[in-house]
């Protein structure tokens, strides 16, 4: 599905992603490890949008889409989870996941005078597509909470939430699991495979816990020094010697 060729992105003369070459395949959920520092959150800010290349290729089933912005990679299917910002912290859950851009038609002065019908349908969908997200990750009781008061696992699990609210096709998290405790990890983890199997979603995620990715993720890509070192299995790339003595030079 997405194919990246002799990534390169350089700040100044430090090269953070130094020739990364790698494919995510249709229906995986593909994990991203390595050391700090090697280059996994500049890679993904590149595929994503958010930085532009130096050089090299990203392709997305096929079509070229090198440099397109967020915003065009958004209505492509493609969507990197980012924290909740600030000014929504005082939004409820269920707004939260409504503000996700995409179909309202609320903007045009046209709409203002002549769709006032057709704008409260449409946000009576969204309202209902929110609650039906917030069924299926299990934290419809979180409906009408402040998202500012939701703990970091909660916060975690409403950017996953909202990746639902539109048609996505691939999806990259970025550390979903750190700071989250047990039982929302498991929570988190499932909300993923179901999305996965029942949804079709394709994953990629950056993730530093070995456990968490060994139960989601085959592939596994190992990153270091901007590059790719290895691919396999969890099991794989834990035996590889390359792979061992990166996490150890670090
Ligand atoms: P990882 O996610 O694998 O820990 P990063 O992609 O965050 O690695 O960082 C790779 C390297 O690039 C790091 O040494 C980091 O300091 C450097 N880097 C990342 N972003 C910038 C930036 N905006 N300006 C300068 N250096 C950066």
């Amino acid at each position: 599905m997405i194919k990246v060729e002799n990534l390169h992105r350089h700040f100044g003369g430090f090269h953070a992603v130094d020739g990364a070459s790698l494919e995510i395949r249709e229906g995986s959920i593909t994990g991203l490890v390595g050391p700090n520092g090697a280059g996994k959150t500049t890679l993904f800010n590149v595929i994503a949008g958010v930085l532009p290349p130096t050089s090299g290729r990203v392709t997305m089933a096929g079509d070229d889409i090198t440099g397109m912005s967020p915003h065009e990679l958004f209505h492509k299917g493609l969507l990197r989870t980012f924290q909740i910002a600030h000014e929504f912290s005082s939004m409820t859950v269920r707004e939260n996941l409504m503000m996700v851009p995409g179909s309202q038609s609320g903007e045009t002065l046209w709409n203002t005078w002549f769709g006032r019908k057709r704008i409260a349908d449409e946000e009576r969908a969204l309202q209902a597509k929110a609650d039906e997200v917030l069924e299926f990750l299990t934290v419809d009781h979180l409906r009408d909470e402040k998202a500012g008061n939701l703990s970091g696992g909660q916060k975690k699990l409403l950017e996953l939430g909202r990746t639902m609210m539109v048609d996505a096709r691939i999806v990259f998290l970025d550390e979903v699991g750190a700071g989250v405790n047990r039982t929302l990890l498991n929570t988190i983890g499932d909300a993923i495979v179901r999305l996965n199997k029942e949804r079709g979603y394709t994953f990629c995620m950056i993730e530093h816990d070995m456990e968490f990715i060994g139960r989601l993720c085959d592939p596994v890509i190992v990153m270091a020094e901007g590059k790719v070192l290895a691919e396999g299995t969890i099991d794989e790339i834990k035996a590889n010697e390359q792979v061992i003595e990166a996490y150890l030079g670090t």
